[in-house]
């Protein structure tokens, strides 16, 4: 058949997960946590599931979930949201984002996104008939060259797509970026599609988010998972906080791509929110320590850290070790020294020559990040 992603395979994440279980290799490439999540989520879960939470939730989401989104939104970013009107709970933040750009992008828009970029973004657009212009991020600051923003957007740029703590690089992004965005796009008929999922995950620097912006974000889609910060991807639990107008839109997708999302783990999850509420504040600690600890036990091998500011991913160049390229390095780390690794170019359209990096997922238990990396040290 005519496939209307000819250049689409199976992602990376599937590969490498299915090749680490394969060749029984520490996984440290699909992004997953290996540790449970707080016993008294997953037990309101179980309570939820047998007190009869099982049937469709309202399309928009539960209210009480909403309403504990607000109130982490407040919290957080000293920004009050119409739970009613401005939040729209969705499985995951994948169908978040899908819905966003599929309300968003006409036929022949073009798409604004950095490279690297997260995989799912291009596929969308191709879809919704949109155009993707790359912005390049150059290694190792990957900051965003807002001049060479300025020169691609056109009459036909329609959306920039934008991801903070950055995936697969691990960079924040500053105010000044939030306050140069807006510069160029303020006088143009242009939405912003925050990807946030990791706004929790950030280190030493202060990440920024569009909720602080209070123009930006009134032509912005912002978008996060509970995937992320309550380490339950699986539960595929996400959110859009969108003015009204963008809301309404993207809730006409939403209503037919899955209509609502799980019921009982919405119920939960607005539950613990309630409940505990500073374990969202805990994250960036939380995740610092293993950031720290798979760095020092890497210290010392003929690996380059790169820094890594938030998201649980660390990147490693690895041009003092092997001339192969990143794909067959990540082969080799699986087949030969027991570790699975994401190559960094898969997220490029244009991937820099020469540049070798692999990402490393630190989302694991402290004893499996020592573990990779004394058999990656060996190197
Ligand atoms: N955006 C980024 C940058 C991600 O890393 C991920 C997933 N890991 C997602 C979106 C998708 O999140 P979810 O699993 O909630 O769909
Ligand atoms: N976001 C995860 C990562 O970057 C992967 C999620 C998926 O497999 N689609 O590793």
């Amino acid at each position: 058949i005519a496939s209307k992603l000819p250049n689409v395979g199976t992602t990376i994440f599937t590969k490498m997960s299915a090749l680490a279980a394969e060749k029984g290799a520490i996984n440290l490439s699909q992004g997953f946590p290996d540790f449970p999540a707080d016993t008294r989520l997953l037990e309101r879960a179980s309570q939820a599931l047998l007190q009869g939470n099982n049937q469709y939730s309202p399309m928009t989401g539960l209210p009480i979930l909403r309403d504990a989104i607000g109130d982490l939104i407040a919290r957080h970013y000293d920004r009050k949201v119409d739970p009613v009107n401005e939040i729209t709970v969705t499985s995951g933040a994948s169908e978040a984002i899908f819905d966003a750009i599929s309300s968003l992008v006409h036929p022949g828009d073009e798409v604004l996104l950095f490279d690297p970029a997260y995989d799912l973004y291009e596929p969308a657009v191709q879809l919704a008939g949109g155009v993707c212009k790359r912005v390049v991020l150059k290694a190792p600051a990957f900051r965003p060259d807002w001049t060479e923003v300025d020169t691609l957007v056109s009459d036909k740029t329609r959306l920039v797509l934008i991801n903070t703590p950055h995936n697969p690089t691990g960079t924040c992004w500053q105010n000044e970026d939030l306050e140069q965005l807006w510069q160029i796009i303020s006088t143009r008929d242009i939405h912003v599609l925050s990807d946030e999922v990791y706004e929790f995950i950030h280190f030493q620097t202060k990440s920024v988010s569009v909720h602080q912006h209070e123009l930006l974000r009134e032509r912005s889609v912002i978008v996060s998972s509970f995937g992320k910060s309550f380490h339950l991807t699986g539960w595929k639990v996400g959110y859009v906080v969108a003015p009204s107008a963008l809301t309404r839109e993207l809730r006409k997708v939403h209503q037919f791509v899955t209509f609502c999302t799980a019921t009982p783990f919405q119920q939960a999850i607005a539950e613990h929110l309630n409940e505990v509420p500073e374990a969202s504040a805990e994250l960036a600690g939380f995740y610092q320590q293993k950031r720290d600890v798979l760095r020092q036990a890497l210290e010392g091998s003929r690996f380059t850290l790169l820094p890594c500011e938030g998201t649980y991913f660390q990147l490693l160049d690895y041009s003092a070790i092997s001339d192969l390229d990143d794909v067959a390095f990540c082969e080799h780390l699986i087949e030969q020294v027991g570790v699975a690794a994401i190559p960094v170019s898969v997220f490029y359209q244009n991937p820099p020559t020469g540049q070798k990096l692999i990402r490393l997922c630190f989302a694991k238990d402290e004893s499996t990040l020592i573990v990779a990396a004394q058999q990656l040290a060996q190197l």
